[in-house]
């Protein structure tokens, strides 16, 4: 008898990231290709670079220049695809209240355009990135996902309109939506271009140029830092978990102040004038996530600080 192998292909899963390749996507992309997916990038490339994929082999990553505000024929692109983790948006506030309409097109059409081709394609888990920016200055803190929604500037309303498209899409399609505030993410690849920089972009970059640490008011305010680490593992456990139709807060549950990280990092400080709108604290109650998915984060504070620094 002639002897014959059968050589079956297990068929890798297949996920799709807009947004892939800015500073949260790429780091997502990365940790699907560990977990052996096949990764499809969205991106316009506004923000994002095709440095922060390079390392990829083209048949693990595939990238796609699209922008999703004005996508035409995304469908063939959502064929086959399992998980769609959907990141493409514009962030920063001030530009949001010079130009509301291109918000608009970008944070609340563009996610209905993405959901459209995801409701199409019948995918597993849909994982939308919302921002904790739309409690405005709460009154409770550690603030939990029950808080009172308070959208101070077009960027906070186009990223809630956007997490309303994809709850509301939850309800009428019963698609496996799921909805993530992202409290302050950092870590590895964090834009340092941006006019209006984040703080850690900023520090880095002073850091980098030996200049003075840039202190807002008085730097006692506090954020919630999450390590771009812990968000990614939570984003894993949230695909691979049962949930849908809900609504995480995605921090570290800890308040930073920024003359904490200031200190922290060292060296001379200045202080600058207050911005409009900057809520004295911030700090994500994040019960529900922990509970729901037995997550929670890893990386302090301090550990996050001496990576990004030593990288
Ligand atoms: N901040 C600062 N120095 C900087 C940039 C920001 O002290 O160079 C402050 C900013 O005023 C805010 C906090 O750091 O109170 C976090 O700012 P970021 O823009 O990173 O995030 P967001 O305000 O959107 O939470």
């Amino acid at each position: 008898m002639v002897g014959f192998k059968f050589f079956t292909k297990m068929k890798k899963i297949k996920s799709i990231v807009t947004g892939g390749a800015g500073f949260i996507g790429s780091n997502l992309v990365d940790r699907l290709v560990k977990e052996g997916h096949t990764v499809i990038v969205l991106d316009n490339f506004v923000s994002g670079k095709r440095s922060n994929l390079s390392h990829h082999l083209k048949k693990n990553v595939k990238i796609i220049r699209s922008d999703i505000s004005n996508i035409k024929n995304i469908d063939k692109y959502f064929r086959d695809v399992s998980y769609v983790f959907h990141l493409a948006g514009l962030a920063e506030i001030i530009p949001s209240i010079k130009n509301p309409k291109k918000y608009f097109l970008n944070n609340t059409l563009g996610t209905l355009n993405i959901l459209e081709a995801a409701k199409k394609a019948k995918i597993k888990k849909f994982i939308y990135a919302a921002s904790s920016s739309c409690y405005g200055s709460p009154k409770k803190i550690p603030t939990s996902e029950t808080e009172k929604i308070d959208t101070q500037h077009p960027y906070a309303f186009t990223k809630f309109l956007g997490e309303e498209a994809v709850i509301k899409y939850a309800d009428f399609f019963k698609m496996p939506n799921i909805s993530c505030r992202f409290f302050n993410v950092y870590g590895p690849r964090l834009n340092t271009t941006g006019q209006y920089g984040a703080v850690f972009s900023n520090f880095l970059t002073q850091k980098k140029k030996k200049r003075p640490l840039t202190i807002v008011g008085n730097g006692k305010q506090t954020r919630d830092f999450i390590h771009v680490d812990d968000l990614t593992n939570a984003f894993i456990k949230l695909a691979r978990s049962n949930l849908k139709n809900k609504i995480y807060n995605l921090g570290s549950g800890k308040e930073t102040s920024i003359n904490k990280i200031a200190n922290i990092i060292g060296g001379k400080k200045i202080f600058i004038p207050k911005r409009p709108g900057d809520p004295n604290r911030s700090c994500a109650n994040i019960s529900k996530i922990k509970n729901d998915i037995k997550w929670k984060p890893r990386i302090s504070i301090i550990q996050g600080i001496e990576r990004l620094f030593q990288s």
